[in-house]
């Protein structure tokens, strides 16, 4: 214990429509290798700009695109980008996946694509929240309304995916808003929006799905992942979200040292995802 690192389950590559140039799925297998990984998954993001029949989204009359630059992803080019490393990268376990953003408001398009992708890990994500008849990426809303309005709104919509998609096993980065924070508001404190992280995570446990410590973020800290475990939450995932190569498995050692403080372990072998441990070792009270 202690050396053995945990899979990548959250790695973006050239065919995420937000990747940049320098993105390559085979130098991000080469990095993960380098770093002593033993998986890595590749989710790509999967965004949609056009509602469906039975898309929320339409019902709702939302605006749907957040982003002028984004497109769907190419699922055929991808699916063979994949095949070709785990040609290359045999010693690696490579895994198809995507990162769907919002799938609450794309349920019918999205349940499409990962009938056909057969993605072996999938994310689910909020990027973007409806505001005013639209979808509003997180940072246009901090110069309309107060820091913490945003965040709130934000663990709101988490909630409403949560509970309007089962599309997902993973929810990935919690508090993605929290990137976006402002340097002029007060330093951001986990502790004020205790009562939101715990609304998001107890909806995330009572559907049995596994909560992402996401390395990308700024790094969340084992008292909240101890809010994980007190809502009843049985498995933690780790990902870098590297849109670049060399961020693969970045501050994976720290983001260990955090879950296993709140009394996750290993699981089952090293490509599991980590556990809660038996007992009250590492728990953080209640
Ligand atoms: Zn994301
Ligand atoms: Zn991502």
């Amino acid at each position: 214990m202690g050396s053995v690192l945990p899979p990548d389950n959250h790695v973006h590559s050239q065919w995420s429509w937000d990747a940049p140039a320098a993105a390559s799925m085979a130098r991000g297998c080469e990095q993960a290798l380098a770093a002593g990984l033993p998986a890595v998954a590749f989710t790509d993001h999967l965004d949609f700009t056009v509602p469906a029949d039975g898309d929320r989204i339409a019902e709702e009359n939302i605006e749907p695109r957040p982003y002028a630059w984004m497109r769907s992803l190419d699922v055929a080019g991808y699916l063979a980008s994949v095949q070709e490393c785990r040609e290359r990268y045999p010693e690696l376990r490579i895994w198809s996946g995507a990162e769907i953003g919002e799938a609450h408001l794309w349920e019918a398009s999205a349940a499409a694509v990962v009938a056909t992708g057969g993605f072996e890990r999938v994310l689910g994500s909020v990027h973007a929240v409806p505001f005013g008849g639209r979808l509003r990426a997180i940072d246009d809303l901090f110069p309309l309304m107060p820091a913490g309005d945003v965040m709130r709104r934000y663990f709101a919509e988490v909630v409403r995916l949560i509970e309007g998609s089962g599309i997902f096993g993973v929810l990935a980065h919690l508090d993605f808003a929290r990137r976006m924070w402002p340097r002029s508001a007060p330093a951001y404190r986990e502790r004020d929006f205790e009562e939101e992280y715990r609304a998001v995570l107890a909806a995330l446990a009572a559907s049995d799905r596994v909560l992402e410590v996401n390395t990308k973020s700024p790094l969340v800290s084992a008292e909240l992942v101890g809010w994980w475990r007190e809502a009843g939450g049985k498995a933690v995932s780790f990902g870098s979200d590297a849109h670049q190569p060399w961020r693969v498995g970045d501050k994976f050692k720290l983001a260990v040292d955090v879950v296993e403080a709140a009394g996750f372990r290993a699981g089952r072998d090293r490509f599991d995802f980590w556990r809660r441990g038996q007992g009250g070792q590492g728990g953080l009270g209640g």
